[in-house]
């Protein structure tokens, strides 16, 4: 059994839905688990219903636009598309119904019962259309084998029970699942992180002992640098596990970094590979040298903050300091990058997702002074030479830290 994963950008409108047919025809379809995102940036859409609901603003039209898109779509891809109209109706419907029963105030709870929306059409969508165009396959509801605990919008997966849960399917199908979802043991959505469904797709890849896992996306594959920062790119062919998981945590965004792990536990191959080009090699990640071309790697993490603590009474930064002040940043969700330390301070490089730096300051502020340098970037050279590190130049640089084979540098752009 094969997993093929499909990002929000293979199925942003009619067009991209029809090049998935493309795929499969270049790849067959027997034996497959399809995992599919929601449609183009329907997510963040669905982020800004839940926004305008907690602020008791009109989350109606909002969420009327995006039906019409779905609507749209299927119009273009079907010929008589009332059952899948119908469907995609009553979906909202569900959904409409929930936010007007709904009496929790807890915003990441809603958030999940909101955003699993957009796999929930994008599923429905597209098993329907490759079944019209002859592909016949079966649509299963994640929710009923990924299980997680109750922690909305991050859930952990229960690994047993997902497992068992999975094996219980009959093999030898066609299968359209949706990423991303999980549900919790009280039957309610979780979702699994943002950019989730590479991870759903590993999860179920690990769970099923897939010969492959491929994610069908609009790059050539994984390449040194990403092309939206760097004009000159380099398609790196083949890369091991440890690499993989490397460049994932520093930020490479093609990879999301919870993916790497399922597959390296059961040394499952993971092909990332153009939805324009089936053909093409692109990239092959599993056991073997780091990478191939051996080019240094490039990768760049914007939205940083560059916080420095000074201890007030000049003691120094000893571990138990640094202990609390971890333990703090980890209840608070914020994530560290960097750190770098010395006689008397500290400097983190912190990924703020849910703006709790100020809760976290104003917690620490008898003890330390701190130095806030906002919306930094953090660029990461992995296997650099010396000239290159002499000559990488971005921005105004603010600090350096070398550790083996990596060179950091967080600079003010
Ligand atoms: N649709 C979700 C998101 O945009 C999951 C994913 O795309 O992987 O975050
Ligand atoms: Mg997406």
């Amino acid at each position: 059994m094969k997993v093929f994963k499909f990002g929000g950008a293979s199925v942003k409108d009619a067009g991209s839905v029809k090049n998935i047919v493309k795929v499969l025809e270049s790849q067959g379809c027997e034996d497959i688990f399809m995992v599919i995102s929601a449609m183009g940036k329907t997510t963040n859409a669905l982020e800004e219903v839940v926004r305008l609901y907690f602020e008791r603003l009109d989350y109606g039209l909002k969420l009327d636009e995006i039906q019409q898109n779905h609507q749209n779509i299927v119009q273009e891809l079907f010929q008589h598309p009332e059952s899948i109209q119908a469907k995609i109706h009553q979906l909202f419907d569900e959904l409409k119904g929930f936010l007007t029963r709904n009496q929790s105030p807890n915003y990441d709870f809603v958030y999940d019962q909101v955003v699993c929306l957009g796999e929930m059409l994008s599923t429905k969508i597209v098993s329907d259309f490759l079944n019209e165009m002859g592909m016949q396959n079966t649509w299963l509801d994640v929710r009923a084998y990924i299980k997680t605990d109750a922690t909305y919008r991050e859930g952990k997966v229960d690994w047993s029970k997902t497992t068992e849960l999975f094996q219980q399917l009959s093999l030898g199908k066609f299968y359209v699942t949706q990423g991303f979802l999980g549900a919790d043991d009280h039957f309610f959505t979780t979702t699994l992180g943002r950019e989730g469904s590479d991870y759903t797709a590993a999860i179920i890849a690990n769970c099923l002992n897939a010969e492959s896992m491929t994610i069908w996306k609009d790059v050539p594959g994984v390449l040194n640098a990403d092309p939206r920062y760097f004009d000159e790119t380099i398609l790196l062919e083949k890369i091991s596990y440890a690499e993989a998981i490397e460049l994932a945590y520093y930020g490479a965004s093609v990879i999301h970094p919870k993916t790497m792990q399922p597959l390296r536990q059961k040394q499952i191959p993971f092909y990332v590979k153009s939805f324009l080009a089936p053909e093409a090699v692109g990239t092959t990640v599993e056991n073997g040298g780091s990478l191939f071309p051996k080019v240094p790697c490039f990768i760049v993490k914007k939205e940083q903050h560059l916080l420095t603590l000074t201890t007030t009474d000049f003691t120094f930064i000893t571990e138990d300091k640094i202990s609390a002040l971890f333990k703090e940043l980890s209840k608070l969700k914020i994530k560290v990058n960097l750190m770098q330390s010395s006689a008397i301070t500290l400097s983190l490089c912190l990924e703020d997702k849910y703006e709790q730096l100020p809760v976290f300051m104003e917690g620490q502020g008898d003890k330390y002074t701190m130095d806030w340098e906002k919306n930094v970037s953090l660029y990461t050279l992995r296997h650099f030479d010396a000239d290159l590190a002499q000559h990488f130049q971005r921005g105004e640089e603010l600090l350096r830290q070398i550790i083996k084979n990596t060179l950091q540098i967080i600079v003010r752009e």
